[in-house]
């Protein structure tokens, strides 16, 4: 295993490092001002993002999560992908490179038709639009996808579209113009072969954005949406791919997508521990620094020894990708997808701690990164669904 970063993946690391310090970071705090003042049930974009996406644009740091358009491994951007989860409401958006269309624009890449990637894909990688992924829904237990129960049904030259989702990612950003949609359109045929997706404006007859669903509280700027679909029609050129493809392309959409979101949280954790190691090296109590302490030392040692055995296991993951592929690394992928959820949601608590009452307060981002790394552990898979491939993996051998 050779994890070392390519030439040109150091670049961008050194020019990626260099855009956070002198750009993002300081932005941070424009971005909340602004949201606090418009309200969180506004998520209107803060026009600082659009100043931070022009600069990175302008170094090249954009769309590098695209293989084909950064010439990078999926190794290589891993670590990109760290560095931008040290801010993780701006920076990943500031290089186009935010969930959930980085999926959807691989999906498009991969299976839409010369149509379909000139009308979504091109303004989506030009950073004009944004894209939401909707396949969860609140009357089924969707960690199941064979449970889906939307409606995709042919009607001449369209598809008919019926049914409610919910937890939809991206579709309260006013910018938000297309959805990918999963639905059954073959309810008869094997299990994994009756759902589909297909391309759904969001202003098409018969969407309804009926709320917009807090995480732990927060309304986050891009939302996460509950939707209802009645009798919307689109073109049936808009279906990905062919009837019963929704499985294969919701495979093929979420191997690297899992490797961004791990690496990102492996950010997040690193930046808690800094701002743990800061804050406990200054504040006094009882006649020491917090840093002094036996018990914070190990609280910050812990942290440490936590982050490195998630980084390792998910660089070892998307080394697996690059080298074997994503279906060949289906176990090491579900590991990360346990592990460094978990591993960030502990740092983050014992950054949380160490703050005190600041700590759960909005004057650090603790708690928001806590609530989204919280988020992590249910979202591309609930722990539970992860732990049973790596299981079944195991077992393999011995019931077989
Ligand atoms: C912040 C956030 C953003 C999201 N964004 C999107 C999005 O953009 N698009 C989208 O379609 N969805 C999105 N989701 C939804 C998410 O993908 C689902 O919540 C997730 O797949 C779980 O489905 P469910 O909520 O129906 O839980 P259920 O399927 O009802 O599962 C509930 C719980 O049951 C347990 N469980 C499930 N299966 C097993 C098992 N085999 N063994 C043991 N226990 C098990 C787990 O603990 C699980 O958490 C998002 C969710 C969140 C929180």
């Amino acid at each position: 295993m050779d994890f070392a970063l390519s030439t040109k993946a150091e670049e961008y690391f050194a020019n990626l490092t260099d855009f956070m310090a002198s750009h993002v970071y300081p932005a941070e705090s424009v971005y909340h001002g602004w949201r606090l003042a418009r309200g969180h049930d506004d998520h209107t974009l803060p026009p600082v993002v659009e100043e931070l996406k022009a600069e990175a644009r302008s170094r090249g740091l954009w769309n590098l999560f695209l293989p084909d358009v950064s010439g990078m491994s999926v190794l290589d951007y891993a670590s990109l992908a760290e560095v931008t989860g040290r801010s993780p409401d701006l920076a990943p958006e500031a290089l186009n490179c935010a969930a959930p269309d980085t999926g959807n624009m691989e999906v498009l890449h991969m299976f839409g038709s010369p149509e379909q990637r000139a009308r979504w894909l091109d303004p989506l990688l030009a950073g004009e639009i944004r894209s939401a992924f909707a396949m969860t829904e609140p009357g089924v237990a969707s960690s199941d996808a064979t449970n889906i129960t939307t409606s995709i049904t042919r009607d001449g030259d369209e598809y008919v579209v019926n049914g409610r989702k919910w937890f939809i990612t991206g579709a309260a950003d006013p910018r938000c113009e297309i959805m990918i949609v999963m639905g059954k359109t073959d309810p008869e045929a094997p299990a994994h072969r009756r759902q589909s997706m297909i391309l759904v404006p969001v202003d098409t007859p018969g969407v309804e954005v009926v709320r917009h669903l807090p995480v732990f509280g927060y309304q986050e700027q891009h939302g996460h949406s509950e939707i209802v679909f009645t009798d919307a029609r689109v073109p049936a050129a808009n279906l990905i791919a062919e009837e019963g493809d929704g499985f294969r392309i919701a495979q093929a959409r979420l191997g690297p997508g899992r490797i961004h979101h791990c690496m990102r949280a492996v950010g997040m954790a690193e930046r808690a521990l800094e701002l743990m190691c800061a804050r406990a090296a200054n504040r006094v109590a009882f006649g020491q620094t917090l840093a002094q302490q036996g018990v914070v030392q190990q609280q910050i040692a812990e942290s440490r020894l936590a982050i490195e055995q998630a980084r390792l296991l998910t660089l070892k993951a998307a080394w697996l990708i690059d080298t074997v592929g994503a279906r060949a690394a289906a176990a090491e992928i579900s590991a990360i997808k346990v592990v460094a959820p978990r591993m960030a949601c502990e740092v983050i608590d014992r950054a949380i701690q160490v703050h005190g009452g600041m700590g759960v307060s909005d004057d650090v981002p603790l708690a928001a990164m806590y609530a989204q790394a919280r988020a992590m552990r249910i979202f591309d898979g609930p722990d539970e669904v992860h732990i049973r491939t790596v299981a079944r993996r195991e077992l393999k051998p011995y019931l077989s």
